[in-house]
């Protein structure tokens, strides 16, 4: 009966609840501990110049591979990590990480840029501003070669509090891009009044871009909209030429996406830098150059 159905329906939901729960619970278990265990480490994604197709920087990507669990998404444990309180240590490890790397990178004479997620919920303690301040100057790094990229959903709190936040950094040399632009219905007017130097287009834009004439337009109009604002433009999720010849055309600043890497460990992110310096120097990136 239909009765007796609904009835098997909801048991199965239940146990597929009582499952979920399960396993979020274990992940957090495992999560409370991988900073102390080490378990966590950043790669790093190029960010390439559209016109010129060199490699002008990078986005930090968080990693975590526990013992138990293997390699687990930053979709499934960074929501998990928000919850419990344990993004702000862990955006800090992220930070100190990435910084401390580029400084390295620095140092070997590669004047490259850093882009680090912060989290909604990182972004909106008191003492974000503060201690990321704090974290900043330790690390002989120049603040004006680093972005935070902030998604639009973390934009919920009111706009006088978001450019309190983002002001004192924004001083320092700090810039601020809005990450996923496109997927987070907020406010457009509140949006485009803050101080945001950099929008970047969501992958969902940009994947397969020639097959869709919609999408197409709507591209074409956020990058207008940009120009107009006076904003960067980072397209994400690149995979393949046809995308990257749209994106160009239209004026997209900059690239990011697997059709130049993935996000790759900091020893083959300062191989595909000093591959693009060799290949400058023997002049046989020409066309990489002139494009
Ligand atoms: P996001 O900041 O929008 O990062 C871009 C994501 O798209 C990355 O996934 C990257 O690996 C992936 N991606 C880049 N190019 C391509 C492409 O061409 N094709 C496809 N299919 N994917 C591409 P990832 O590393 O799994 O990170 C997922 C999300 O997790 C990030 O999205 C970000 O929101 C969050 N996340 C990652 N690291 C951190 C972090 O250190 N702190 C915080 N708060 N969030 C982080
Ligand atoms: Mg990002
Ligand atoms: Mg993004
Ligand atoms: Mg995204």
């Amino acid at each position: 009966s239909a009765k007796q159905s609904g009835r098997d329906r909801c048991s199965f939901f239940n146990v597929q609840i009582r499952k979920a729960a399960e396993e979020r619970e274990r992940i957090e278990h495992h999560l409370r501990d991988a900073l102390a265990q080490n378990e966590f480490s950043v790669v790093y994604q190029p960010k390439v110049h559209m016109t010129t197709g060199r490699i002008i920087g990078s986005e930090a990507l968080l990693r975590w591979n526990n013992p138990e669990l293997g390699q687990v998404s930053p979709f499934r444990f960074v929501p998990l990590a928000e919850e419990c309180g344990l993004m702000p240590a862990i955006g800090e490890f992220v930070l100190q990480r990435s910084l401390s790397d580029m400084r390295d990178m620095r140092r070997s004479g590669h004047d490259l840029t850093i882009a680090i997620n912060v989290s909604p919920v990182q972004f909106q303690a008191d003492f974000f501003t503060d201690r990321t301040l704090g974290v900043l100057g330790e690390s002989n790094f120049p603040l004006e070669r680093v972005e935070l990229e902030i998604t639009e959903s973390a934009l919920g709190a009111s706009p006088q509090q978001i450019r309190q936040q983002m002001m004192p950094l924004k001083d320092e040399g700090v810039s601020f891009a809005i990450d996923d632009f496109g997927t987070g219905f907020s406010n457009l007017g509140t949006l485009t009044s803050l101080p945001f130097d950099t929008l970047k287009i969501d992958r969902s834009f940009v994947t397969r871009i020639d097959e869709d004439e919609e999408r197409r337009n709507l591209v074409q109009v956020i990058l207008l909209m940009a120009r107009q604002l006076n904003m960067k433009t980072v397209a994400e999720g690149i995979e393949t030429e046809m995308e990257r010849r749209y994106l160009g055309t239209w004026g997209a600043n900059i690239g990011q996406g697997y059709l130049w890497s993935p996000p790759v460990s900091l020893a083959a992110f300062r191989e595909l830098v000093e591959q693009e310096t060799v290949f400058d120097m023997s002049g046989t990136m020409q066309s990489r150059t002139s494009a």
